[in-house]
């Protein structure tokens, strides 16, 4: 696996790939630079070695040339965070680039503008993709949040550097969080998975399966689950056309050897609002107008027991409405078992969907061991896929 630290950038133009999918707000101000700081390393990097960084990225869903999109609102933070006043050119090809290209500095950083003002970009458009590898002497990627898309600056571009192509910091990371967890795990490993469905979460689990020794259900997908097994859950969310697959995944769980923990008890609800009335019942005897919304404290109990067991845990989906105070404190005390269990010397990862929203939430973002930056990234990943972002590099 090839890194930016298997090249010396002196005199060196790096044409990064960065995800600077930022959230900006009316005004136009970046309101999270969490993935600009992420790129930060590979930056500095490059221009420490005594090169210059040339940055690629999109920016939201832009038809066509759409000012709200343009990455020229980013520059000051960009610039802020690098600690570098990073130039801007308000194309990403033709001759305005090629001419802020000709004038690149070692030491300096220039900014194109968003790859997905040009359709070509998500088609992954050969002439596009070859048009970009102009800018760079050595192309970088360190966009985990793309890496499953086959676009032409994630994957198609790569073709054009034959050998001159690598993994930023950023992305290296990721894809060792990942093996730590399911090729070079430390035994025992759990995965906890938490989130509104079965069927959104299903491959995954095929794909651990034999990869876990201990898996723990929670959040919504709980439910199909107990009513596959004869339980009474009320209202809450089920998918009922997916009971077999329920009980085809506890039975080939059984084969493998995997434990699966189940919720034991559940705070319902007698409607999905924060103000709504509750009880604490036994996950599988809730009545009739009444929905499980949360895990209740025996459930969370025997979690941080299976927790603190395991030396490798991976965590994807919330278990239970997290969004609303009242269905949260599973989910909080989920965290504060798995940050008891890293402090321990357990690897946590934390990625894949929503998750990533929870921990930053609840302030457990710097209390495990990595949280990914890659939803749909991850979850592929996860999958078993070979994300075509990662292969391009490999070849
Ligand atoms: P996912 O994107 O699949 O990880 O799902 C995350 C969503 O699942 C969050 O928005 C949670 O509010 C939701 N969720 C978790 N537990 C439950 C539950 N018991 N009933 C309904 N939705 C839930």
């Amino acid at each position: 696996m090839k890194t930016i630290h298997d090249f010396n950038f002196q005199n060196k133009k790096a044409l990064i790939r960065v995800d600077f999918n930022v959230p900006l707000n009316d005004h136009f101000e970046v309101t999270d630079a969490t993935r600009i700081e992420a790129a930060k390393p590979t930056i500095i990097k490059v221009l420490e070695d005594g090169g210059a960084a040339v940055l690629m990225s999109h920016l939201g869903r832009p038809q066509g040339f759409e000012d709200q999109y343009s990455l020229k609102h980013i520059v000051e933070k960009v610039s802020e965070v690098i600690g570098v006043q990073v130039k801007f050119v308000d194309d990403c090809i033709g001759e305005k680039v090629s001419d802020a290209i000709e004038t690149l500095e070692n030491g300096e950083v220039l900014l194109l503008e968003n790859l997905r003002f040009y359709s070509e970009e998500k088609n992954g458009d050969l002439a596009f993709a070859e048009d970009l590898s102009q800018w760079g002497d050595i192309y970088v990627n360190d966009a985990f949040g793309t890496a499953h898309r086959a676009h032409a600056s994630t994957t198609i571009v790569a073709r054009y550097f034959s050998d001159k192509k690598c993994f930023g910091d950023l992305l290296a990371k990721e894809i060792e969080s990942i093996d730590k967890v399911l090729n070079n795990s430390q035994k025992p490993v759990l995965a906890i998975l938490g989130g509104a469905k079965v069927s959104s979460k299903i491959t995954v689990i095929e794909n651990i399966l034999d990869k876990i020794d201990h898996l723990l259900i929670g959040g919504g997908m709980t439910f199909t689950f107990i009513k596959a097994q004869g339980g009474t859950i009320g209202n809450s969310i089920c998918e009922d056309d997916k009971l077999d697959l329920a009980l085809e995944i506890l039975s080939k769980a059984k084969e493998k050897g995997v434990q699966v923990h189940l919720p034991v008890d559940a705070i319902i609800a007698d409607a999905f609002d924060n103000n709504a009335n509750t009880q604490l019942v036994n996950v599988d005897q809730i009545p009739e107008g009444w929905q499980g919304l949360d895990v209740g404290p025996k459930s969370s109990e025997i979690f941080d027991e299976i927790v603190n067991q395991s030396k490798t845990i991976l965590w994807n989906g919330p278990l239970g409405v997290f969004e609303l105070e009242t269905f949260s404190k599973g989910t909080i005390a989920l965290g504060e078992s798995i940050d008891k269990a890293t402090k321990n010397g357990a690897f946590s990862l934390v990625g894949g969907g929503d998750s990533v929203a929870a921990v930053k939430q609840f302030g457990f973002a710097d209390k495990v061991s990595y949280v990914s930056t890659g939803g749909g990234a991850m979850l592929e990943t996860l999958e078993g896929k070979t994300l075509p972002g990662i292969e391009a590099i490999l070849k």
